[in-house]
């Protein structure tokens, strides 16, 4: 059934566009759609027929129900909530049935101008995406009489979504630390996209569609609240069960927590929350809120809605860009951030708010501004700290999509060598586009210690000092200052004496440091004399460069696929030469192993049209592309040899099942090396990333050089769990028993024909597992970059024969958790 339903003015007066009353929250259209009117006249009157559904104690609003179910919300004046009832009489009261036309509520017009900032009376329709607004009203309107709004029900949702079909409900009890803030409300969307169904989650009387992490945020939902879930549509019972696990996943609030400790104030020094530590001197560099001046009016709705997509669409691809080179880099805290922009970025809600303000005249700037403003203002107001924080994820998801649509206003910020950055907040991407060695620290007036940039700020290794209150901001440009966020505070004039004190602080640190990065360059030999090789896993010679600075042996992983995908087409045989020996060269003599394409599952090339597959984690990846594609892999393997020299490569092959793959791998080095007239042959290892190869590691041995564990497939295919599933984070742990019986049988296998084993998934970089896989006879642990020095000294504390012994016990455990709890009680300190 089609609803079209005509609502008439409530107060005689002219009408005004929502967008220009003045509240973030009714103009960004975050309550709905709908109009506002100027009252001329005393007495509110019903819009349409219905039932009363709340009637505000203070009398000031009220919702109508209408035929048909549609809610309509009246709301008179602005911040009419505070006088607490004066200058409002109900005439109705929750639940009577009222004509169109009927007097809802007398107002002392005079009363409440005297007291409120508007008496502006918005009229406004939940719930507004189920409708076309088939009229709207201009000008001069009779209460009672003329029309204010005219909408018809749309057929079906533009998300493609239908909730036609079965429905089912639930609950889910909030694992995330920190409640539904942007990365878990990032996940549900996530979750929620892979289905047809709506999805609703309830919480407090308020709904949100699980498609948008705007209307998820603004629930207000906290750690272990329980919330109602939803779902309507053919494959309802799936994506209930999906969201509900997202839900109920536990997720760390912020990466590598801090002790968040605000400091107690201390004359002359302005105190903050030390968001990453350590301690700084620095001149003050403001890097002010954004304010581009912007057109009110748009040039049509056309030309405006074609704006916002072109914006969008360019935000999205620097997002994404920003996201892939921060994987590259293996800088994980970066790149879930920048994801959850790009969940802001395709927010529905968010997007449906910038268009209606189009629709309504305004430019697309403005439209955005007003709908990102009005969110920030309810993420402000739901008392979360956490969600208040996300602020600032909003106003750079602004800034970067008016400069988009309108240019850079301004050239970056002048820098001093040593500068402190200062502002009320800071976005994310002001902080990575300048350059590192010119940041000192960070002094910002608001944010948290959860905030985004804090957790950039302690990925880069910059100290940081945030919520330092409104006198941050009077900081002067150019000033000074000594910031101590080990102790929480700033110095803001410092004396010489206190410079010089400070200076030398800096120095002692930098020389601790410094001999920790020394000490990494040694090898890492356990306790009773093994040697453990500590290499790292890069994307590029840059990686490299900065494994070798934090003392890494060897390369132990270099996925080549990143030289493949983000292009239109693949890399020349010349083009992967030269990348390779630039890593080669890159390493001071040291070897590096480069793994063959692994293109297919989550790693996709455009250029390739790779068949769609029901299942790409079981279909065509890895080792099966390159044979699937062999002039491409012919390329690679020829670009391979040609680096120089030989003897410091080593080729490893990934998603090998079975023995015949690797024979006919060698078979082409072989033939290409002879047809190239090579003395020499690069070793060869595999990967040991599909159980079959784990289970059959004696037979690869054999023909192998050496064998590299892939914990992340590995884990993935022995626990049957999707690894990039968010639903099954929490579960899919490389500890499980499974997993290290598995590992154990390849060492094993690989020692019977004298072969070495190492590891290059993530489950290296995992200090619990570090005695661990070196008990069960690992010899390599290949890691990021940054995690050299940590991986080397806990090597150093450990006796392999202790390892031996506790490694072949728990194989005996049932599960990761019991693996965990025993590794801490024997290992505290990994
Ligand atoms: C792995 O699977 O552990 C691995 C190192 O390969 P990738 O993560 O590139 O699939
Ligand atoms: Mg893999």
């Amino acid at each position: 059934m089609t609803i079209t339903l005509e609502l008439l003015a409530p107060f005689s007066g002219p009408a005004i566009p929502l967008e220009r009353v003045p509240d973030p929250v009714f103009a960004g259209l975050m309550m709905g759609d709908g109009l506002a009117v100027e009252p001329m006249s005393s007495t509110l009157l019903a819009p349409c027929k219905g039932t009363v559904g709340q009637l505000a104690r203070t009398g000031h609003a009220l919702t109508l129900i209408a035929d048909g179910g549609v809610e309509v919300l009246i709301h008179i004046g602005i911040d009419t909530v505070k006088l607490a009832g004066q200058g409002f009489r109900p005439l109705v009261a929750v639940g009577d049935r009222v004509a169109a036309g009927q007097p809802l509520v007398e107002v002392d017009l005079d009363a409440v101008a005297r007291r409120a900032p508007s008496l502006q009376t918005m009229v406004v329709v939940a719930d507004a995406e189920r409708f076309c607004f088939t009229g709207r009203a201009e000008g001069w309107l009779e209460a009672g009489r003329s029309p204010l709004l005219t909408l018809t029900a749309r057929e079906a949702a533009s998300s493609g979504a239908s909730a036609d079909g079965p429905e089912r409900e639930g609950e889910a009890v909030v694992g995330h630390e920190g409640g539904l803030h942007a990365r878990p409300s990032a996940r549900v969307q996530q979750a929620v996209k892979a289905f047809a169904s709506e999805v609703i989650v309830e919480f407090g009387g308020k709904q949100a569609n699980a498609r948008s992490v705007m209307a998820l945020m603004s629930l207000g939902v906290a750690e272990r609240d329980t919330v109602a879930v939803r779902a309507s549509g053919a494959d309802a019972e799936a994506a209930l069960a999906a969201v509900v696990a997202v839900l109920e996943t536990h997720s760390a609030a912020g990466h590598a927590p801090v002790a968040v400790h605000a400091a107690p104030a201390v004359a002359g020094r302005l105190a903050g929350v030390a968001a990453a530590p350590g301690l700084a001197i620095g001149r003050v560099v403001r890097l002010d809120v954004f304010d581009m001046a912007l057109p009110e009016a748009g040039a049509g709705a056309l030309a405006e809605r074609e704006r916002l997509s072109a914006a969008l669409r360019a935000v999205r691809e620097r997002v994404q860009h920003g996201i892939d080179a921060a994987l590259r880099r293996g800088a994980t805290a970066e790149s879930d951030i920048f994801a959850a922009h790009l969940a802001l970025l395709d927010d529905p809600e968010l997007l449906a708010a910038a268009e209606r303000g189009i629709d309504s005249g305004a430019g697309a700037g403005l439209a955005c501004r007003l709908a990102i403003r009005a969110q920030c203002a309810v993420l402000a107001g739901l008392g979360n700290q956490l969600l208040a924080e996300r602020v600032a994820d909003l106003k750079d998801i602004e800034r970067q999509l008016l400069v988009a649509m309108y240019g850079e206003p301004e050239q970056g910020p002048a820098l001093f060598d040593a500068s402190i950055l200062v502002a009320e907040d800071l976005a994310p991407s002001a902080l990575t586009r300048l350059p590192r060695a010119k940041v000192a620290g960070i002094v910002t007036a608001a944010g948290g210690a959860s905030g985004h940039v804090a957790i950039l700020a302690r990925a880069l290794g910059i100290p940081a000092l945030v919520a330092c209150g409104p006198d941050a901001l009077s900081l002067t440009p150019g000033q000074a200052l000594i910031l101590d966020a080990r102790a929480g505070l700033v110095n803001p004039r410092p004396s010489e004496a206190e410079l010089d004190d400070a200076a030398v602080e800096i120095a002692r640190l930098a020389a601790r440091e410094r001999a920790l990065q020394a000490s990494a360059k040694g090898p890492a030999i356990t306790l009773d004399g093994a040697a453990i090789e500590v290499a790292v896993n890069i994307a590029n010679a840059d990686d490299a460069r900065e494994g070798v600075a934090h003392g890494a042996d060897a390369v132990g992983l270099l996925r080549t696929e990143f030289l493949f995908i983000d292009r239109r087409e693949a890399p020349t045989e010349d083009e992967q030469t030269e990348a390779y020996q630039a890593v080669l060269d890159a390493l001071d003599g040291r070897n590096a192993i480069i793994r063959t394409l692994d293109i297919g599952g989550d790693k996709d090339v455009p250029y390739l049209q790779l068949p769609p597959e029901p299942n790409p984690a079981l279909g065509l990846r890895g080792i099966r592309t390159g044979f699937a594609y062999p002039d491409m892999l012919d390329a690679q393997l020829r670009a391979l040899l040609r680096v120089k020299p030989l003897s410091r490569l080593r080729i490893l092959v990934p998603m090998i099942a079975d023995v015949g793959e690797l024979i006919r791998l060698r078979g082409r080095i072989e033939a290409l090396a002879g047809e190239m007239g090579l003395a020499e042959r690069p070793q060869l290892g595999v990967m040991i990333e599909v159980p079959s190869a784990a289970l059959l590691a004696d037979q690869l041995a054999k023909h192998a050089d050496f064998l590299s564990i892939g914990s992340n497939d590995l884990t993935q295919y022995t626990l049957a769990m999707d690894r990039c599933n968010a639903a099954l984070a929490a579960r899919i742990d490389a500890l499980h028993p499974g997993l290290l019986r598995l590992i154990a049988i390849a060492v094993d296998g690989a020692s019977k024909h004298g072969k070495w084993v190492g590891v290059c998934g993530a489950m290296a970089s995992d200090p619990q597992a570090v005695p661990v896989l070196i008990g069960l006879g690992v010899a390599e642990l290949s890691v990021s970059p940054r995690l050299v020095p940590e991986v080397k000294n806990l090597v150093r504390g450990l006796s392999l024969q202790q390892c031996r012994g506790e490694a072949e016990r728990l194989l005996a455990l049932n599960s990761a958790q019991a693996v965990r709890a025993r590794i801490t009680e024997l290992w505290p300190a990994a």
